[in-house]
């Protein structure tokens, strides 16, 4: 499938990658029926993964406003036990939060082992908006890729698998989600004319991104670029991918307590 994963140093050209592609899929049809598998997949993947309570996943989405994240969330996880996911995210730190170093209030939302955990927005927005808008000086957000490389590399240390998702839109589909946010009454809420002012800033952030991806994709946790304009491709890569990596986990359940075979109930 047409997601690009990052190789450790290697520069990308968001503008080159085509948030329309949708790889080898007709259309949304077809879509729906792997996606509805793969959910399937997950479910009792994740079962196995809360009863050995070993190993703990963590899912990182980042996108530009109205990229997707909320519904990406939606759809991967409708098939999982509610009780082994968490979901974290990340606003403007508090008072509190900018008291400490950035990686803070990161840490301590890492899922537990057992735990997939979801980071809605992350530690990444540290060294995104946070250089848009020079909210720190540039010397101290430079440190902070060798600071993430570091925490992640401990995170996968202690059996966290990372898995980063960018959900890739275009432009012109930004500006499409917002005019369906300002027309439908239930979507009012989600309008944030402060958007606006970010979506000014397109290729600031682009640039961002891209130096993120660059400098932030070891071989253990890449950075896995999803194209997203089509909202069902993307729910099926995601999940495509969540599912081979807990596959790739050799996961199993526990040993049964023994002499269980021997059991009478009255
Ligand atoms: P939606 O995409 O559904 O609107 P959201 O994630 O944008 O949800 P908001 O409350 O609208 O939620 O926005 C959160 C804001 O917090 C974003 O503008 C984001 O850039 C900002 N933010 C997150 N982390 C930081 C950070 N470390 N420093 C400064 N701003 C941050
Ligand atoms: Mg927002």
């Amino acid at each position: 499938m047409p997601m690009v994963t990052v190789k450790p140093g290697q520069k990308i050209n968001l503008s080159k990658i085509n948030p329309n592609d949708t790889g080898k899929i007709k259309n949304k049809n077809e879509a729906k029926t792997l996606l509805a598998q793969n959910i399937e997949r997950m479910a009792e993947l994740q079962n196995i993964l809360y009863a050995q309570n070993h190993h703990a996943l963590l899912i990182v989405l980042q996108a530009m406003d109205a990229g997707g994240k909320d519904g990406t969330i939606r759809s991967i996880m409708s098939g999982v036990n509610p009780q082994g996911v968490q979901v974290t995210s990340f606003k403007k730190p508090t008072e509190e939060e900018l008291s400490h170093d950035f990686l803070w209030r990161i840490h301590r939302a890492v899922p537990a082992r057992g735990m997939i955990g979801i980071f809605n927005r992350s530690h990444y927005e540290d060294v995104l908006v946070v250089r848009v808008h020079n909210l720190v000086p540039e010397a101290v957000w430079q440190q902070r890729y060798e600071h993430i490389n570091n925490f992640e590399r401990l995170l996968v240390d202690s059996r966290v698998t990372v898995l980063k998702f960018y959900l890739h839109i275009s432009k012109d589909e930004q500006k499409e989600r917002f005019l369906a946010r300002l027309e439908q009454p239930h979507k009012l809420w989600k309008f944030n004319p402060g958007d606006l002012a970010e979506r000014a800033l397109w290729d600031d952030y682009m640039a961002a991104f891209e130096t993120a991806f660059e400098k932030c994709s070891p071989a253990v946790a890449p950075w896995h670029i999803v194209p997203s304009n089509k909202k069902w491709y993307r729910n099926l890569v995601i999940s495509q991918k969540i599912v081979e990596t807990l596959e790739g986990l050799k996961l199993e359940y526990p040993a049964p307590y023994e002499g269980l075979d021997k059991i009478v109930i009255d």
